[in-house]
């Protein structure tokens, strides 16, 4: 399964060092067309786990107001559950990002009735989150959004053989790294992600990667999990 890795939707506000956190909507739409033109169905993170046919999902991390825009595939988006609907923030050690506001819980359960999959990016936006923080981030969003969440994405793409256990043991089902690569459905706490943007090395680069990875031809030589 091919699981697309995204944080902003729009163009960079100027000065912006982390261009690569940025991809515009009319990009997206593409590529979105692009991968269904090649046979790819998108859903949900936690639905593809399920799927026989191939299938991509579209994630955004940390869940900044920018993303809610009118799409026609579902996402799963990962919210910190201690900083949701806060204004103005840039996550503790991040350098070169730009604040920017994050959902509230009015917008989420908009997103979550529209066919989104609200998943957990931590409580706190800590590295290798301890049992604990997923297990309160998991009752904050049930207790929120009515529903047990089921994905999670490890902040910072930060992650060791405890974190992966807390993962499984907070009840999560699957959990997306930042590696570069196609996910396996058969190391669900390990998955890879391919980061798209309209600012990285050139707007067509994004489209070659995403061929590369449709033929298996990228990343190159992955590296085991
Ligand atoms: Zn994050």
């Amino acid at each position: 399964m091919l699981v697309l890795l995204l944080h902003h939707l729009g163009p960079p506000p100027p000065g912006v060092r982390q261009k690569k956190l940025y991809l515009t909507v009319e990009h997206l739409h593409a590529h979105v067309r692009w991968l269904q033109g090649r046979g790819y169905r998108f859903t949900t993170l936690t639905d593809a786990l399920d799927a026989t046919d191939p299938v991509a999902c579209l994630t955004f991390d940390d869940g900044f107001t920018d993303i809610d825009v009118p799409l026609a595939v579902p996402a799963t988006v990962f919210v910190v559950t201690s900083r949701v609907g806060e204004r103005s923030v840039v996550f503790e050690g991040d350098q070169g990002v730009a604040p920017a506001d994050l959902l509230g819980w009015e917008q989420l359960r908009a997103l979550s009735a529209r066919g989104w999959e609200i998943g957990s990016h931590a409580h706190r936006h800590t590295r290798k989150p301890s049992f604990e923080d997923l297990a309160e981030s998991a009752a904050t969003l049930e207790r929120q959004l009515g529903k047990r969440p089921t994905a999670l994405a490890y902040p910072y793409g930060a992650y060791d053989a405890e974190t992966l256990e807390a993962a499984r043991r907070a009840g999560f089902r699957c959990a997306a790294t930042t590696k570069s690569g196609l996910a396996s459905p058969q190391t669900p706490y390990q998955l890879r992600r391919v980061i798209l943007s309209s600012f990285g090395v050139l707007p067509a680069f994004e489209r070659l990667k995403l061929a590369g990875v449709h033929h298996g031809v990228y990343p190159l030589n992955p590296r085991p999990l």
